[in-house]
């Protein structure tokens, strides 16, 4: 199994010779980075020269202020991506076995594969997270179990009582790795703040990113939080210089400007419901989303249904490739007119299709 990056901007505009390309299929921000990220950024780049000294330390400083830790339970990472592979590498042996509820984030089976682990799938039901499906596949040799809160592809969250009935149950030989990477999506009603089981000395490590409200895929820049014993584990398997400067100094901007993150939330959950309702007035299933991409399931002729929206400069995920869930569409949260374009495209789709269905 291998990493499977979503198609480009580019790609699309070569194929079909079009000049705006819409990109819906990779959960990146419709907003942009902060300017202050940029600005902090392009400063450091004048200083490209130099090796990186004191921005990982200071945004260290920044995030556990931020979370709420001990700078000690701070671990800093290029992407969430390479947490979650170090997390793996530090925990497992081979024979381990790693709990991972399908479909989520394909980086999980990568990385529980990486070390000679077994990965135990365990199927949502009916797309959500089966709590008594995840306690039933643990065993003697599970280490790790992953959640996503809330998940990636299908947008749905886990409520703090399903969160404290799994760490409840499980024995002490698992760790639970909790992937915030869309937490900052979620309505304030919904939200459940993984740190709050670090504090209560779960075994419990936290995972987030810069990549999605904040902006800055191109940068890598995500972190963890986990008992000190735990993170400081993970900083000494780091390489020295492991994440650049203009990319740590854009992180620590992105951090400090709280308009942004409002309008990025603002604009996520505004179309978030236009998406949700719009689809589902044309009939079709939406899963209600918290995050800042909707799945559209039980889909007749996705494939058909892509080209269709690729033709038309229109990028969205379908998860049969990547996610291995057959029928399903996943649409990233875009600006206004990205989402109504999206939507004028899919009613257009279905009033041509739906005659001869
Ligand atoms: C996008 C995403 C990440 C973030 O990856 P980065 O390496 O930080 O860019 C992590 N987990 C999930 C579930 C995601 O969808």
């Amino acid at each position: 199994m291998a990493y499977v990056a979503g198609k480009s901007a580019d790609t699309l505009r070569r194929e079909f010779g079009l000049d705006t390309v819409i990109k819906l299929g990779s959960n990146e921000s419709p907003l942009g980075p902060s300017e202050h990220a940029v600005d902090a950024a392009m400063a450091t780049a004048r200083a490209g020269h130099i090796y990186p000294g004191v921005e990982a330390a200071e945004l260290a400083v920044d995030i556990a202020k931020h979370a709420g830790v001990d700078i000690d339970s701070v671990v800093i990472g290029n992407g969430s991506c390479d947490i979650l592979l170090s997390i793996a590498a530090a925990v497992l042996r081979p024979g381990d076995e790693t709990i991972v509820p399908e479909p989520s984030f394909v980086m999980y089976q990568i990385g529980t594969e990486a070390t000679g682990a077994t990965v135990v799938s365990v199927p949502h039901a009916d797309h959500a997270f089966d709590v008594d499906g995840i306690l039933a596949a643990v065993t003697e040799r599970t280490r790790l179990l992953y959640l996503t809160n809330p998940n990636n592809p299908t947008g749905l969250p886990l409520t703090r009582r399903e969160i404290v009935r799994v760490l409840d149950s499980l024995p002490a030989h698992v760790v639970v790795v909790l992937d915030e990477a869309y937490g900052e999506f979620v309505d304030p009603d919904q939200h459940v703040d993984g740190v709050d089981f670090i504090h209560e000395a779960r075994n419990v490590v936290v995972t987030r990113t810069f990549s999605k409200i904040y902006a800055l895929a191109a940068f890598r820049v995500g972190y963890g939080l986990a008992a000190p014993s735990l993170a400081s584990t993970l900083r000494a398997r780091q390489p020295p210089f492991h994440v650049g400067s203009p990319s740590l100094r854009a992180a620590q901007a992105a951090l400090a400007d709280n308009a942004h993150l409002e309008l990025s939330q603002r604009l996520n959950r505004e179309g978030r419901a236009y998406l949700t309702e719009t689809l589902t007035a044309l009939g079709l299933r939406v899963l209600p989303s918290q995050a800042n991409h909707v799945l559209i399931v039980d889909l007749d002729r996705v494939e058909e249904l892509d080209a269709a929206l690729n033709a038309q400069g229109i990028i969205t995920r379908p998860t049969g490739p990547s996610f291995g869930l057959e029928r399903g569409l996943r649409i990233t949260v875009g600006t206004r007119d990205q989402n109504e374009r999206v939507v004028a495209a899919l009613a257009g789709w279905f009033s041509a299709h739906r005659e001869d269905g």
